[in-house]
């Protein structure tokens, strides 16, 4: 959390600024003059912090009526969400191995309380992903539930879309759109025997993205 409120926040105040920020929010407009008096300080020594507070847009200057608060102006939404990486916002993985059986994978959702599960092979590598609705479509047949594993409902490889740790969160986003799906396996490309395997480091889902959101319009 502390690495996102670095990032959301793109600037560090120090300890004296924040102190004027909040001066000028409770009182303001108030001069230059009068926040100096108040913190005990020359006017000269303040001035590179009122330069940093006005030059950001977080204090607003007016000749002879003094400093007023506007806000912290950070980049807009849609830069932030380019600059960030899905390895800061992923969730742990749920995996569960391809012969597990449908019930099984049910009773996963309920225990992990996720959407939607990552599917494995027996070298832990990326199999498929199976979702709700993919698990509601056994009620539709008569599949035995105990028996049937759930890579035959799956959406297997290579259908499955996926993003890596250091994609843009913008371009996760954009996917789970683009594709009409709730959730992202994260994964990282290995070596299989000169085989291109898919190591499964994290999930990233819709509620991923709207907690993001909801911090981004809190910060
Ligand atoms: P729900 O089934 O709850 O609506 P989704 O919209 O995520 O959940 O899934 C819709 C379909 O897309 C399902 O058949 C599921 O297997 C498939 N699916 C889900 N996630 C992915 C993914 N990352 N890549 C490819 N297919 C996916």
């Amino acid at each position: 959390m502390a690495h996102f409120r670095r990032v959301v926040r793109g600037i560090q105040l120090s300890s004296r600024q924040e102190k004027i920020v909040k001066m000028v929010k409770e009182e303001g407009p108030i001069t230059g003059e009068q926040i100096a008096q108040a913190l005990n300080l020359t006017r000269a020594t303040l001035r590179p912090d009122l330069a940093i507070l006005t030059m950001t847009g977080i204090l607003d200057a007016r000749p002879r009526v003094g400093y007023f608060y506007r806000g912290r102006i950070g980049p807009p939404l849609g830069e932030l969400f380019k600059e960030y990486k899905v390895k800061d916002f992923n969730s742990v993985p749920v995996v569960v191995k391809d012969s597990t059986s449908l019930y099984d994978a049910i009773v996963t959702i309920f225990m992990e309380d996720v959407d939607t599960l990552i599917v494995v092979n027996e070298k832990g590598f990326l199999e498929g992903v199976l979702s709700r609705k993919d698990l509601l479509k056994i009620t539709l047949g008569k599949m035995d539930l105990y028996k049937v594993p759930v890579s035959v409902m799956m959406t297997r490889m290579p259908n499955v879309i996926t993003v890596t740790p250091e994609d843009s969160i913008y371009s996760a986003a954009r996917k789970l759109v683009e594709h009409e799906i709730d959730a992202l396996p994260v994964i990282k490309p290995v070596n299989d025997n000169g085989k291109t395997a898919f190591q499964v480091v994290g999930r990233l889902n819709n509620t991923n993205l709207v907690k993001l959101l909801v911090e981004l319009s809190e910060a």
